[in-house]
């Protein structure tokens, strides 16, 4: 009776399954992800897909400035962890005293594109640019382990203009194009190590609601949580060759949209695939920007070089050490 055997087989993988589910015999117990700094060894790479119920208690954005409410959130309350908190940047353009040419500062500027699982059809360019949620979390918990204090481009402009210290272990975390994902994958793991970073958007891109990216309400709460929203063009092309007339309506356009939907006046702008030229640096200063980055390697800064700080990039295929040799000797 070989449909009654195929039966039975069914009926005992169902029977299987149901029992090795009620067991959990088969699966490794479930890692906590409290947001404890101890809690995630920096060597672990079995983290937990962190979700939106690991956001802490959070305080929705202003209402006074007539802008959208923040995105409902499903929110618990995680242990409070014991890292440094970057102070403010400035509000007014630092002013440059006598020692500017003397003064520089070596720090990681980490550059990120995508936060989330790999696409089960991701293309080798895809995953490159796309570091999964497990390795994200292991990267920021081994930041916070370290002494590491996330700081903004505008803590850097001040300090290697007027000679502000920063922070022993400063590093910028930078995330370029505003991919979706980031606001599921990498803002609350880093909310629970205070961390904040800083977002460089394709205005046109969230203008038009592509859910490929994030939107202005999620924006608008990312900001009130400390993160910067900085301009990355209004379509993405290259700068470089481009007339001043379309540079300036990329430029000026993204961030006046910028400014538009924040409520500040974005002063960092980061060059679509790194492409610029003189153009672009002769208009940047004359819109108002203070500096801005490019995707070149580096992590040796100066304010001379303000318009053109290099960058280190972390790629889907960055392993953890390979983060740290990074990281801590910027290679
Ligand atoms: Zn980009």
């Amino acid at each position: 009776m070989p449909q009654r055997v195929t039966q039975l087989a069914a009926a005992l993988a169902a029977g299987l399954i149901i029992w090795i589910v009620s067991t959990g015999i088969a699966f490794p117990p479930p890692a906590s992800m409290s947001g404890s700094v101890a809690s995630v060894p920096a060597t672990s790479t079995t983290l937990p897909e962190p979700t939106r119920t690991i956001l802490p208690t959070l305080t929705p954005p202003p209402t006074a400035t007539g802008y959208l409410e923040a995105p409902s959130l499903t929110q618990a309350v995680i242990e409070p962890v014991d890292v440094p908190t970057a102070t403010p940047g400035p509000i007014y353009q630092p002013t440059p005293d006598a020692q500017v040419g003397r003064r520089d500062a070596v720090l990681p500027i980490l550059t990120y594109h995508y936060v989330e699982p790999w696409p089960a059809d991701a293309s080798p360019l895809r995953q490159g640019l796309t570091v999964k949620p497990e390795e994200f979390a292991a990267q920021m918990a081994y930041l916070a382990e370290h002494g590491y204090t996330t700081i903004s481009l505008y803590d850097l402009v001040d300090a290697l203009a007027t000679g502000r210290a920063l922070p022993d272990r400063a590093v910028i975390l930078t995330f370029d194009d505003g991919y979706a994902g980031l606001f599921d994958y990498a803002v609350p793991v880093m909310q629970g190590f205070n961390q904040t970073g800083t977002v460089f958007v394709i205005t046109e891109f969230v203008d038009q609601a592509r859910p490929e990216y994030l939107s202005w309400p999620e924006l608008r709460f990312m900001s009130s949580l400390g993160w910067r929203v900085e301009p990355h063009t209004k379509t993405h092309l290259g700068l470089e060759g481009m007339s001043y007339q379309r540079q300036l309506y990329e430029m000026l356009g993204s961030i006046e949209t910028v400014e538009a939907n924040l409520g500040q006046r974005p002063r960092f702008f980061n060059y679509p695939s790194g492409s610029y030229d003189d153009t672009t640096l002769a208009l940047a200063p004359e819109l108002g920007l203070w500096g801005g980055v490019t995707t070149r390697g580096g992590w040796y800064h100066r304010y001379a070089d303000r318009y053109e700080w290099t960058r280190l990039r972390i790629t889907g295929n960055t392993d953890l050490l390979h983060f740290i040799e990074m990281v801590e000797h910027g290679r």
